[in-house]
């Protein structure tokens, strides 16, 4: 019998027994691991009605004593991360190791909210005439709501969830219909820590059930990660409801190798890039410029690399790299390199369908480099969202950043280089919110903005840190006379 999920709503779980389900895969073994139930409008309206329903009592529990959940809810997420990280390797593909690291920034996240006492802090300004005061006050906005993509299961939630809470906000999460099984054991360990009823609720489901929180009059604000095509809809959709709305988009992140640069340090941390979590991270390293002399040794190395690359199910030890979420992700990947192969690339290592022996029924793609990618093509253009490297070469660093900026994306770019002009130059030029210096994942820790432009993004403030705090309050600014013989000199 296979395991059905639930919904956490009003500190209570609850089977949704009218509603259609969907199974829940391990993309590695192809395993059917749990159900997933595909939340009506009604169970929405009753998760914010009861996060409705707390909002008054929560906001007014002091930010001290709101975040004392929070210290305890880092003790037990850290207590089981393990486990959590094997339910993620289970039900997204990526290997342990790459699953506990996700865990460490939600842990993380967690942990920079614990500040809340701090970082919602307003601002005060005496006598902006005289005997007048001025002050801004950090107020909660009521009942938030995310939905989250299945490549991240642990982490993404937790770019909001923390911070929500603390600000005095009450919270719904949707994770995503594919990976919905390492949020159903966090919601038991967040039930653990014994948060008042309403404060914190899940809702599975998908897009009706999204959009079932996009026009709920109830819900304040919404954070959303995923496609872009989705965030665009949940950003208009929000905003024309009135919602306070963040979207961060999909990605194709350049990375520009300079002749100058350490090819045996550049190699690897670009092959952990493009191919770890089998390219899926929104930070995947998709299309590498190399300039000048770079292009000869970078397409020896970067081929022996993703050649040599250890694919295989996550949880066994020495897998550098799993599958993809699911067959019809494969198919797509795999008809988009057969695109690109028309449109003039040509494949250096890889590009076929992956057998992993004991595997068979695995969505596994081989580690692929395809190169001489036409700029302006399908392929320079789309996102692969699989373990597939693409090169292009320009002439000079000018050339290269002219490539960075043509792309729609601006989630990330990085150079490789060791000179300090080159990488200035990069740093003040490149269009987009996440830069890497000889790094291939510049992903923020949880006390800087994850800072996606262009159309990887879709709002103003950012998740984590001192943005995720801006975006769950609104301030509110009051003007205040006494009597001007009270402040007189004595
Ligand atoms: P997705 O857009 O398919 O789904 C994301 C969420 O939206 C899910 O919860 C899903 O239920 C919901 N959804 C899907 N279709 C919908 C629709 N038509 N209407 C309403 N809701 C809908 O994304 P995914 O495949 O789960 O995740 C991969 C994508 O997320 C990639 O494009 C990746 O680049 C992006 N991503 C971006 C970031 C970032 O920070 N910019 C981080 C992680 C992932």
């Amino acid at each position: 019998m296979v395991k059905k999920l639930r919904n956490y709503i009003n500190g209570a779980w609850s089977d949704v027994s009218d509603a259609q389900t969907l199974d829940v895969m391990n993309p590695a073994t192809g395993e059917v691991l749990a159900c997933v139930p595909l939340s009506p409008a009604s169970e929405v309206d009753r998760a914010a009605q009861a996060a409705a329903t707390a909002f008054p009592e929560w906001r007014r529990t002091p930010p001290v004593s709101r975040v004392q959940y929070l210290f305890k809810l880092k003790c037990v997420l850290e207590e089981n991360l393990e486990e959590l990280a094997s339910i993620a390797t289970q039900e997204n593909g990526k290997i342990l190791e790459e699953a506990k690291g996700e865990l460490t920034r939600a842990i993380e996240n967690v942990g920079v909210a614990c500040g809340i006492p701090v970082l919602m802090q307003g601002d005060f300004l005496e006598d902006i005439a005289s005997g007048i005061d001025e002050f801004m006050i950090r107020q909660p906005v009521g009942v938030c709501a995310t939905i989250a993509p299945f490549n991240f299961p642990a982490m993404i939630p937790f770019w909001y969830l923390p911070y929500a809470i603390a600000c005095g906000n009450t919270y719904i999460i949707k994770p995503s219909e594919r990976c919905p099984m390492t949020m159903q054991r966090a919601m038991e360990l967040i039930d653990s820590v014994g948060l008042p009823p309403g404060v914190v609720n899940l809702v599975n489901g998908s897009a009706d059930t999204v959009n079932a929180i996009l026009d709920h009059p109830v819900i304040r604000a919404v954070t959303f990660v995923g496609s872009t095509a989705v965030a665009r809809h949940i950003y208009s959709r929000s905003a024309a409801n009135g919602k306070r709305v963040q979207a961060q988009g999909g990605a194709k992140n350049p990375v520009i190798v300079l002749p100058d640069a350490d090819f045996s340090m550049t190699t690897r941390i670009v092959a952990d890039s493009a191919f770890g979590s089998a390219g899926q991270r929104c930070l995947a390293s998709s299309m590498a410029i190399t300039v000048g002399e770079a292009r000869k040794p970078f397409m020896e190395a970067i081929s022996a690399a993703a050649s040599s690359r250890v694919v295989g199910y996550g949880l066994n030890p020495g897998v550098e790299m799993g599958p993809v979420i699911t067959t019809q992700s494969r198919e797509r990947i795999l008809g988009l390199l057969d695109r690109g192969i028309q449109d003039g690339a040509r494949v250096a290592v890889g590009g076929h369908t992956k057998t992993v022996s004991g595997y068979e029924m695995g969505n596994f793609v081989e580690p692929t480099v395809i190169q001489d990618i036409a700029p302006g093509s399908e392929f320079a253009r789309t996102e692969v969202f699989g373990p597939v490297l693409g090169v292009m070469h320009a002439d000079t660093i000018e050339d290269a950043l002219r490539l960075v900026n043509s792309g729609q994306y601006g989630n990330q770019a990085c150079v490789f280089t060791s000179s300090g002009a080159a990488a200035r130059r990069f740093r003040y030029e490149a269009e987009a919110g996440n830069i890497g210096i000889n790094i291939g994942v510049a992903a923020p820790m949880a006390f800087f903005p994850f800072s996606g432009w262009k159309e990887s993004f879709f709002g103003d403030l950012h998740g984590q840190g001192k943005h995720a705090v801006e975006f769950f309050t609104q301030t509110k600014v009051v003007v205040e006379r006494w009597p001007s013989d009270w402040s007189r000199k004595f």
